[in-house]
């Protein structure tokens, strides 16, 4: 496979050239256009990239909001990361788990620490969970994912597992298929070429090519539920959110079905970094105008906001496009259970723990979701995609969400936590348009009050 065929730097660099020529009637035209939730072409992506003028931002935003509420209602999905192995053999300038990191404290999470792990996020009321490590061929490998993930469905009550880790032949990842993962998520960290040298010194990471062919190789395996995304802050945001978009599209029109997420991961302190500065700083306003544009470029892609950053900014992020959430995040394996800051990948910003977080997603206005049913229903890949493009996937998705926080509710949460939710759960009930499946929701949330579990359309 040729990997510039996929990526040419120069098709990028001419569309963002021609992408600074634009007018003010032009951008509120893309603006409009991409109310129509049928996305935007690259190259208006691109232009609305541009955009510096707050007033013109504003309208993206707002654009942004209508489309994230229209197709996926005021609904954020929450989960909680689970790092299993902080080895490394790879030498990502970037992060704390590093291999020249002499000073960090190493840790692989044994098969009965993974289940210890997974049952304390259980307690908080998590349902998902995002499986993370480090690249070490001896330790973080293949049959160390495949245990940990099974362990994990086995012994806790946790019921979708997302996998964020190093790229894998296709022999590798159908066995991560058979132990029935949710997403397979990897971040190409950035598209240019030269930058992602750099910043990679050595071990396999090094390999570009290896990465950015790893969903080709997924798909290969039978997995439709890919994430991908940059670490922004690494080289110029706007180079990277049009490569990450057109990854995106060559991913679609190759096997029927794009990306199921994008992250937006943004470069963080880490302990033992091998960066003394962010070599490409991106604002906090500039960081909103990637999640819009995301949302108005690739509608129906989920965006996913993790706690590197900070409350304040979490807290307007939502209101822009973002449509899932991690919540109360350790970033060390076993954190837990103990937290040992010497350990961590990164330093998180945003502290707030589960229940705290489910009450700020309501005073704001938004459901929380712990809905894990369209996978365990085969609702994945081009089958979601169909629904959600034609809007179906509300049917399951809204009654879906009130079961699921409902039994937060009812078996994890904070009394204050509980009334603001009720309250929520009420509003959003209002809007089942179907009366049956109403009915049919109401029924089952008495249900849930009665001590059943895991009800889910
Ligand atoms: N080791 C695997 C890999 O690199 O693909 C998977 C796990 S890695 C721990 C997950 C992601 O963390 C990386 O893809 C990178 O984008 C992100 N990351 C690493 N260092 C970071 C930092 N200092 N700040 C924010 N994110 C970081
Ligand atoms: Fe290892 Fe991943 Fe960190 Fe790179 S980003 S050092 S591969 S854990």
């Amino acid at each position: 496979m040729n990997t510039h065929e996929i990526i040419n730097e120069i098709d990028i660099n001419e569309i963002l050239e021609e992408s600074k020529n634009f007018s003010k009637e032009e951008i509120l035209e893309i603006i409009e256009k991409s109310k129509d939730c049928y996305g935007i072409e690259i190259l208006e992506a691109a232009k609305l990239l541009q955009v510096e003028d707050d007033e013109i931002l504003e309208k993206m935003f707002e654009a942004a909001r209508y489309i994230k509420e229209k197709i996926y209602g005021s609904r954020i999905v929450v989960f909680a990361p689970l790092y299993t192995s902080n080895e490394c053999t790879n030498n990502c300038l970037y992060c704390g788990f590093r291999v020249t990191n002499k000073d960090l404290h190493r840790k692989t999470l044994s098969t009965n620490e993974v289940i210890n792990e997974a049952r304390t996020i259980a307690s908080q009321g998590h349902k998902r969970v995002l499986l993370v490590c480090g690249e070490d061929r001896k330790t973080t490998n293949i049959d160390h994912i495949v245990e940990s993930v099974k362990s994990i469905y086995e012994n806790a009550d946790i019921r979708r597992i997302n996998v964020n880790a190093a790229p894998m032949s296709v022999e590798e990842f159908k066995k991560l298929k058979e132990a029935k993962i949710g997403t397979y998520q990897i971040f190409q960290e950035t598209y240019h070429r030269e930058t992602y040298k750099k910043m990679h010194v050595s071990g396999s990471k090094a390999d570009y090519d290896y990465r950015l062919t790893a969903i080709d190789r997924a798909y290969e395996a039978g997995i439709d539920d890919v994430g991908i995304g940059v670490l922004l802050g690494l080289y110029d945001y706007k180079f990277d959110v049009i490569a990450t978009l057109i990854h995106s599209d060559y991913l679609d029109e190759k096997y029927n079905v794009g990306p199921h997420t994008i992250s937006i991961p943004r470069l963080r302190p880490a302990f033992g970094s091998g960066l003394d500065k962010v070599p490409y700083p991106l604002s906090d306003k500039d960081l909103k105008k990637v999640v819009a544009v995301y949302r108005m470029a690739v509608p129906y892609t989920g965006i996913i906001l993790s706690t590197r950053e900070s409350k304040e900014l979490r807290d307007e992020l939502i209101n822009l496009g973002v449509s899932q959430m991690s919540a109360g995040s350790k970033t060390n394996p076993g954190g837990y259970e103990e937290d040992d800051k010497q350990a961590d990948q990164f330093v998180t910003s945003d502290e707030r723990g589960l229940d705290e977080m489910l009450k700020v997603i309501c005073e704001q206005g938004h459901l929380p979701s712990f809905c894990t049913a369209c996978y365990r229903a085969k609702r994945t890949g081009e089958a979601f995609m169909e629904l959600a493009k034609h809007s179906h996937i509300h049917e399951f998705c809204q009654p879906n969400s009130i079961l699921t926080f409902k039994e937060n509710l009812v078996n994890n949460a904070s009394e204050e936590t509980k009334k603001i939710g009720e309250k929520m759960l009420q509003v959003e009930l209002e809007k089942i348009d179907d009366e049956k499946l109403k009915e049919e929701t109401k029924r089952r949330l008495k249900r849930i009050e009665q001590g059943e579990k895991d009800l889910y359309f």
